[in-house]
């Protein structure tokens, strides 16, 4: 039997964080239904979005009235005023939202959303700042950290790598990390094999420990 997912989202606050979310859900082909107090924002989404209702989210009741309790996912997107946020997050919680992130915009107000017992928590400056770090000070392209100290990065081959197929530059041995993708200039990725011959100019994605990516990334 074919297995439909309930491909339906609230944002509650339209900033530019809530904003650029739901848009991309909607380029995704999910329904969202946006909500914010800004009579602004609002008429200025009004298009954008599946559905964007002008409310203030810290009134339970108002929410119930949305059918936000139908919601599988939402999400909080309202930063700057932190006591709308905890009581907004605090109501999806409240009406059984079973899929809920809230954003943070500081490490003590993401853990009062935590202890609230929001799903998941996003802190986009911090989280964003320091993957920005790790692009700055080496040679990668790209930083992705996921839990449990792994990480994935995109950066340009270094020399050890290149010349030799992965079997027999020892990279998996010598410096803890595995090469999963290569990308000559000018094409596409393609998965990377132990037959796979690194080219100096290659951009390749490794994937390991954050600290075996982090030197890794730092080779020539
Ligand atoms: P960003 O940094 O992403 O722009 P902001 O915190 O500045 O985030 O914006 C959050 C949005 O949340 C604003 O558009 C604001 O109008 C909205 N918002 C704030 N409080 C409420 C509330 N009680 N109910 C609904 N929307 C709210």
């Amino acid at each position: 039997a074919e297995h439909h997912r309930d491909q339906r989202v609230a944002v509650v606050g339209l900033g530019r964080f809530g904003i650029s979310l739901a848009e991309e859900l909607m380029r995704r082909g999910w329904e969202v239904l946006g909500v914010d107090s800004d009579e602004h924002l609002v008429q200025q989404h009004r298009d954008t979005l599946t559905h964007v209702v002008l409310a203030d989210a810290t009134d339970e009741v108002v929410l119930r009235q949305l059918g936000i309790d139908e919601f599988p996912r939402a999400v909080v997107a309202i930063g700057t005023r932190i006591e709308a946020s905890i009581l907004t997050t605090s109501n999806l919680l409240e009406l059984g939202v079973p899929n809920l992130w809230a954003k943070a915009i500081s490490r003590q107000h993401g853990k009062i959303l935590e202890r609230l017992g929001a799903h998941h928590v996003i802190l986009p400056e911090h989280e964003m700042g320091e993957r920005v770090a790790h692009l700055v000070t080496g040679r990668m392209l790209n930083f992705i950290e996921f839990d449990d100290d792994y990480a994935l990065v995109k950066t340009v081959a270094p020399q050890s790598t290149t010349g030799m197929p992965l079997s027999e530059s020892g990279v998996r041995r010598r410096h803890g990390v595995t090469v999963v993708g290569v990308k000559r200039p000018g094409e596409q990725f393609t998965h990377a094999t132990a037959e796979t011959v690194v080219q100096p100019g290659d951009v390749i994605v490794v994937t390991g420990r954050t600290s075996a990516v982090e030197s890794f990334a730092d080779l020539t």
